[in-house]
């Protein structure tokens, strides 16, 4: 009696060799090959279809490598927030494609301090908590990446600045409530639209770090948007 088969009776075939599909070591699929004559199949049909199916298995292992190390060579290993030179790539991208957007960039209020009290590696786990606030708060579109030591920084596209000062504030009040130890970031906010005469990566972060600068010498645990354009 044949063996139930819905690809035989698919393909309308009455013979069937199937091996296992192994990448690194662990079983991920099958490969089964089917002919429409009755035991069309030989042992050394059966042995070619393995060797085929082990590179096939190879291949597919070094794609999944190749995969990983294209997304971490984008990251930042300690906050897995991205690494500054993929957010650069990111908004000179954008800067050639949409209409507008903003950036925050959110540095923790006297960290020194904080390294000098709790330690280093619980600074380090500090920065974790931040990074994970930043990313459960923002959009999936939106880009969160490591812009320095303790300074993070998140590209809205196509939002305006009053949209991301909403996203910047939820962040700040959710790191004073929920970290531990306590810390507070101070923000930076700029924008650009299509109208600017001079869009660049290099301006919108000279503006947010302005910004930023302003928020430090007012008092730290606050929000500031860069200053009107003087034209
Ligand atoms: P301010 O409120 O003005 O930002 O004060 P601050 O002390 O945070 O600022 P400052 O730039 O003087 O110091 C930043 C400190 O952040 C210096 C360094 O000890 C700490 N830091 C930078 N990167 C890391 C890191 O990866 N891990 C830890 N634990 N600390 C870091
Ligand atoms: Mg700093
Ligand atoms: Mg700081």
């Amino acid at each position: 009696r044949p063996a139930e088969s819905k690809l035989m009776e698919t393909t309308n075939s009455s013979s069937m060799i199937a091996t296992p599909l192994t990448v690194n070591g662990e079983v991920r699929g099958v490969v089964l090959l089917t002919h429409a004559k009755r035991h069309y199949f030989s042992y050394d049909s059966y042995r070619l279809l393995q060797a085929l199916t082990s590179h096939i298995g190879l291949a597919i292992g070094n794609a999944f490598l190749h995969a990983e190390v294209r997304r971490m060579a984008n990251r930042d290993m300690l906050t897995e927030l991205y690494a500054r030179h993929y957010l650069d790539e990111v908004i000179y991208e954008c800067q050639n494609r949409d209409f507008c957007g903003a950036l925050i960039v959110i540095d923790i209020d006297q960290f020194k301090q904080v390294n000098d009290t709790f330690g280093h590696q619980r600074g380090d786990k500090i920065l974790k908590q931040v990074s994970n606030i930043v990313k459960s708060t923002i959009r999936h579109s939106d880009i969160p990446a490591r812009w320095g030591g303790e300074e993070l920084a998140v590209y809205l596209p196509g939002i305006e600045i009053q949209q991301a000062v909403q996203v910047a504030e939820r962040i700040r009040t959710r790191v004073a409530e929920e970290t531990d130890p306590r810390v507070t970031v101070s923000c930076g906010i700029s924008e650009w639209n299509w109208t600017n005469n001079k869009i660049s990566v290099e301006s919108l972060f000279y503006r947010a770090d302005m910004a930023l600068y302003e928020a430090k010498k007012n008092g730290r645990n606050r929000i500031v948007v860069e200053k009107a354009e003087t034209v």
